[in-house]
């Protein structure tokens, strides 16, 4: 219910020009096929990622030598949920952290204003409301609001923060964080990192060594490295998804501003671009507006 009212723009946009593309035909012809690549490019669903749809559709009309326009939600929404099953598997996609593996890190990176801090907020209320002891990692020491703003979801989530002053070293905070994550016997440690993409050469820097002190006290750290991404920026999340997987090795994928957009093909795009699970979508701004990424929900919620 909350995804439907956070993908709303997405849906109304898709379904309305999905009807357009539909209009007065009864079976689905290159005619058709050329207004739906349109619709899932203008859906910001990506170029290649809509061929690969496009194929796939055409693959049935010709096996099948007839394709009713009524059956084209059905099956474009099959053959979605099929693309995404490359990356995406199961239903939903949240971080689990297996037992022996704690204090679990995941290292949150993304360029500023996408959304990165809440994100940490959000998910600090999820794992403390599922009974997890959380630490928070300010090491986005480049800017003071930055570190503010971790404060206040610190606050607001009623989880500990580690930060130093700004200007700092990121990477000692992130150890400092780690060490305390372990005296107090945490079960995660979200770290906020600097997302400053102007010098890809340092941005790597940077996160090589922040990952790199962080492993002097737990080898397998960082478990994760979520990259946070705004939907409703269309192609420039997918050249920051570009710069960010060459300087790091990110696991997953959190998409926000889902609800500000109608472009929330952005997600199936990215994912199957980069190969990498979604996990996480940002509908709303509030404490509550992050959902556990699930394909079949996610498309669904496009047909409805
Ligand atoms: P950061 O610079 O990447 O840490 O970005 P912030 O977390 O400070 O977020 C930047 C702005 O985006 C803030 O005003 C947030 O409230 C807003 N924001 C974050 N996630 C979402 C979301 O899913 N939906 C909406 N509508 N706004 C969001």
């Amino acid at each position: 219910e909350n995804l439907d009212k956070g993908l709303e723009k997405t849906k109304n946009s898709f379904f309305d020009k999905m009807s357009k593309a539909v209009a007065g035909k009864s079976t689905v012809d290159d005619e058709v096929l050329d207004d739906l690549e349109d619709v899932l490019v203008s859906s910001d669903v990506g170029v290649a990622t809509t061929i690969k749809i496009i194929n796939r559709i055409e693959e049935r009309v010709a096996r099948d030598k007839y394709l009713g326009t009524d059956e084209l939600n059905k099956i474009l929404r099959e053959e979605i949920a099929a693309l995404l099953s490359e990356t995406n598997t199961g239903e939903a996609s949240e971080i689990s952290i297996p037992k022996n593996k704690t204090p679990y890190v995941i290292m949150v990176v993304g360029v500023n204003g996408v959304g990165k801090t809440t994100t940490i907020g959000k998910l600090a209320h999820q794992f403390k409301s599922a009974g997890k002891k959380v630490v928070l990692g300010a090491a986005d020491t480049f800017r003071a609001a930055a570190i503010d703003q971790l404060q206040i979801w610190a606050d607001r989530t009623d989880v500990p923060i580690i930060k130093q002053k700004m200007g700092s070293d990121p990477a000692s905070v992130a150890f400092d964080t780690v060490q305390s994550a372990v005296k107090m016997g945490a079960d995660i440690v979200l770290i906020d990192t600097a997302g400053r993409l102007h010098n890809k050469v340092n941005l790597m820097k940077e996160l090589t060594k922040v990952k790199r002190v962080m492993q002097k006290t737990i080898p397998e750290a960082p478990h994760e490295v979520m990259l946070v991404l705004d939907g409703s920026t269309g192609q420039n999340a997918f050249e920051q998804a570009k710069q960010f997987t060459a300087a790091t090795e990110v696991t997953s994928l959190a998409v926000t501003k889902l609800d500000g957009t109608a472009k929330g093909g952005v997600v199936i795009g990215i994912s199957d671009q980069f190969q990498i699970p979604v996990k996480y979508i940002g509908v709303g701004e509030g404490i509550e507006d992050l959902q556990v990424f699930n394909k079949y929900e996610f498309v669904d919620s496009f047909f409805k």
